[in-house]
């Protein structure tokens, strides 16, 4: 990820983040430095001593810096923890209270492959999301940092779109302690680890690209080493023996091991993945439950409709944990797989 487009992460997270806690923020047009009014408490939260603050990409004498390595994440999240937990106030005029209604949207989404599916009952209730935020760090030779944020059904553990989540204006704060966090942790670390290597994929060629050409500098290096061992020596004029040539070809063949094995271990990368905030978000979906018969066995699954995203969320893979509307079932466990691990 280049160093521009983690700015355009921070400068969105920033946004959101002054927004959603009651404050304004102005941008100036080239987008480097803004202006932010904010209430008291959230101005001391974000460790400002007036309610109205510069915020800036570079560093500067005042203001707020948005940048992955200094106070910024820390201060975000405390922030994060005492503004915006909070309860959606949705719309929920259109929610499918009827049995043919959410049977109607559970037939339309799902593909049900090898089993057959029976809808049984669906209830209006408030569902919590947990929207996690990380702070990756990759270290090799050099550092790539950035932000990842996953949200998930705490209910269900299905990942979900609702990263917009944050831009919403109309939120709520309430006091009530978040749900149970622990499960919706591993799961979303699960997420944010694939979807750190997504973007930092071109970091990561880059790196492999420079392993490779020290590689083969050393491997040319050591190779005419080689070359030289069993050429007569110019100046006295004498030629090696058989086990001198040998001998002195061993040693630089062991050299090259131990530089080779000295350089992976340089190129050796650590991934640090730093949950730094966990919003909650209470939001009106229906509960449904199918049976699944496949064969004799048959298992109730608890699917959502989710009334800010207005459809269904898919199903996890009981295998690979990836998310699908299609899915085939295990003979006597009934577990679903998606095509996938079906296939394999
Ligand atoms: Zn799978």
């Amino acid at each position: 990820m280049s160093r521009s487009s983690v700015e355009s992460q921070l400068v969105e997270f920033a946004t959101a983040l002054v927004e959603n806690s009651g404050g304004i923020i102005d941008w100036q047009s080239d987008g480097s430095q803004a202006t932010a009014i904010v209430p008291p408490d959230l101005a001391e939260s974000l460790g400002q001593h007036h309610e109205s603050f510069l915020v800036r990409t570079q560093p500067g004498d005042e203001g707020l810096v948005l940048s992955l390595g200094g106070e910024f994440v820390d201060l975000a999240a405390r922030t994060l923890r005492h503004f915006v937990p909070s309860v959606g106030a949705f719309a929920v005029d259109d929610l499918p209270v009827r049995k043919t209604e959410f049977a109607a949207a559970v037939e339309s989404s799902f593909g049900w492959q090898n089993a057959r599916a029976k809808v049984l009952d669906g209830s209006v209730m408030t569902v919590p999301y947990h929207a996690w935020w990380f702070h990756v760090t990759l270290q090799s030779e050099e550092t790539w940092e950035s932000l990842v944020s996953v949200t998930l059904n705490a209910r269900s553990g299905v990942v979900v779109p609702l990263s917009e989540l944050l831009s919403l204006g109309d939120l709520r704060p309430t006091k009530d302690a978040p749900s149970d966090s622990s499960a919706t942790l591993d799961l979303a670390l699960h997420v944010a680890e694939a979807e750190t290597m997504r973007q930092a994929t071109p970091f990561l060629q880059r790196i492999d690209a420079r392993r490779e050409r020290d590689r083969k500098r050393l491997q040319d290096y050591y190779r005419a080493l080689q070359r030289e061992s069993s050429t007569p020596n110019k100046r006295t004029k004498t030629v090696p023996t058989a086990e001198e040539i040998e001998s002195r070809q061993k040693a630089v063949k062991l050299e090259l091991q131990r530089k080779l094995s000295e350089l992976d271990e340089r190129y050796l990368f650590s991934a640090v993945l730093r949950p730094i905030v966990l919003a909650e978000f209470r939001i009106p979906a229906v509960a449904i439950d199918v049976e699944i018969q496949r064969k004799a066995e048959k298992r109730i699954f608890r699917v959502y409709w989710n009334a800010m995203l207005k459809k269904m969320e898919p199903m996890s893979c009981s295998r690979c944990l990836r998310t699908s509307f299609n899915f085939w079932f295990t003979n006597d466990t009934v577990d679903p797989l998606c095509s996938t691990c079906h296939g394999s």
